[in-house]
């Protein structure tokens, strides 16, 4: 990370050709460092770490928003929902270049015009066609789209929502424009699908699964990223620290104010709170629980505590924090959009809320020395 990844950021940003041709580089150097791909299962050739002991190694490369990208830490999301959905064709021209970090997937479920934190309003249409479907449908802010061989598409079925692989390249797909986030191109894309062929082979999971599917790839995404943000949060209040014990203001070092103290404190408690709970998430995933209210507890306590710290960390560099000669401003905005992307904090805290009120129809008491309910094994809903 502080060799190689953070000094090639500024090369990075954006989804342009150098940006892409500096990424698989640095790709190729971390597979030769043995360094790609620490979350991927043993039956692809990974270590098959539990998801726990990963998250470990998720938090360092969260420390650059590049880090997930070239170490393998994004495609875990992919690997697995390949491996657990894919069919025997799609795997087969798939799931390689997905593993050697030769083909990179976007996902595609919110719509311009459409509440995105409702995946059942998505109005992508698929018709049948031959062995297939004919997918209409427009998708926006598509992270990777610039980039991607592929978006995992949702679309309405005859039986529901359905996950579609969909290879960028087939006609009637469209990049439509690059949509700035604050001001800035971060890689989120507006498609247009417009009668784009899918062969049936390409659907992940059973036709009318859409949502299960996609519920499954978010609760692991989540989890990865919750541990991606607090990395990120981690090397600001690394930053903030250092300068509170350099910067000398009216005859003093800024580490002696009690109003900076504060920022410290706040920021070293939100931060050792919010791993916590990311790694008791990722305990229950990993025995097989329903982890939705932690995952919903991680989730929201990542982004709100990353986003807050980023701020924290501008204010004590002051103007500087602003510019662009510091990382803080590049990461506070990032951070920021965290409490939106992934479903906004509202939804989460609200259905989480909701999960353990009902735990009080049968008991008088909540015991917080257990975590997860039993899981019911079938595909079942899991998005919010
Ligand atoms: C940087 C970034 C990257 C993204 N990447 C992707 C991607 O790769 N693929 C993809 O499909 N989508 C992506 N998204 C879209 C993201 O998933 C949606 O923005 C998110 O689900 C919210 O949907 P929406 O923006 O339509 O807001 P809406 O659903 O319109 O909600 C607007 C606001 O209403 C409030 N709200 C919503 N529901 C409730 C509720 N139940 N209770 C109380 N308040 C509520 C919240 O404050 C919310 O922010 C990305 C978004 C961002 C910002």
């Amino acid at each position: 990370m502080e060799q190689e990844i953070i000094p090639a950021e500024p090369v990075l940003q954006g989804d342009g050709p150098e940006a892409r041709r500096r990424l698989l580089e640095l790709r190729a150097r971390a597979r030769e460092a043995g360094l790609w791909g620490l979350g991927f299962p043993e039956s692809v050739g990974g270590p098959g770490l539990p998801l726990a002991d990963y998250l470990l190694i998720a938090e360092q490369e969260g420390r650059s928003e590049f880090g997930p990208s070239v170490l393998g830490g994004e495609t875990v999301v992919d690997v697995r929902m390949l491996l657990a959905h894919g069919g025997p064709r799609l795997l087969d021209a798939y799931l390689q270049p997905l593993v050697d970090g030769e083909l990179s997937v976007s996902f595609g479920m919110t719509e311009p015009g459409r509440p995105g934190s409702q995946p059942q309003a998505v109005s992508t249409h698929a018709a049948r066609e031959g062995d297939g479907w004919s997918v209409i449908g427009r998708k926006w802010f598509i992270s990777n789209a610039g980039f991607a061989d592929c978006t995992v598409t949702m679309a309405r079925t005859e039986s529901g929502l359905s996950a579609l692989l969909i290879p960028t390249s087939t006609p009637g797909y469209r990049k439509v424009r690059s949509l700035k986030v604050y001001g800035r191109d971060t890689g989120q894309w507006e498609i247009e699908l417009d009668h784009v062929h899918v062969p049936g082979h390409l659907l992940l999971g059973r036709e009318g699964d859409g949502l299960a599917v996609a519920g499954e790839r978010m609760t692991l995404g989540r989890t990865l990223r919750s541990m991606h943000w607090l990395g990120a949060a981690q090397r600001a209040f690394d930053l903030m620290c250092r300068r509170l014990r350099e910067r000398e203001v009216h005859g003093g070092l800024l580490s002696e104010r009690q109003l900076m103290r504060e920022h410290v404190f706040l920021s070293y408690s939100a931060i050792s709170a919010a791993r916590e709970l990311s790694l008791r998430a990722a305990g229950v995933l990993d025995r097989g629980l329903d982890g939705r209210v932690e995952v919903a507890a991680a989730k929201v306590a990542a982004s709100r505590t990353a986003s807050d710290v980023a701020d924290r960390a501008v204010q004590v560099f002051g103007a500087e924090g602003l510019s662009d000669d510091q990382p803080l401003s590049a990461m506070a905005r990032r951070l920021r959009t965290t409490r939106i992307l992934d479903g906004p904090d509202e939804v989460h805290i609200t259905s989480a809320a909701g999960r353990l009120l009902q735990t009080f129809a049968t008991a008088t008491t909540f015991d917080f020395t257990r975590s997860g309910t039993d899981r019911d094994h079938t595909l079942e809903a899991t998005a919010p």
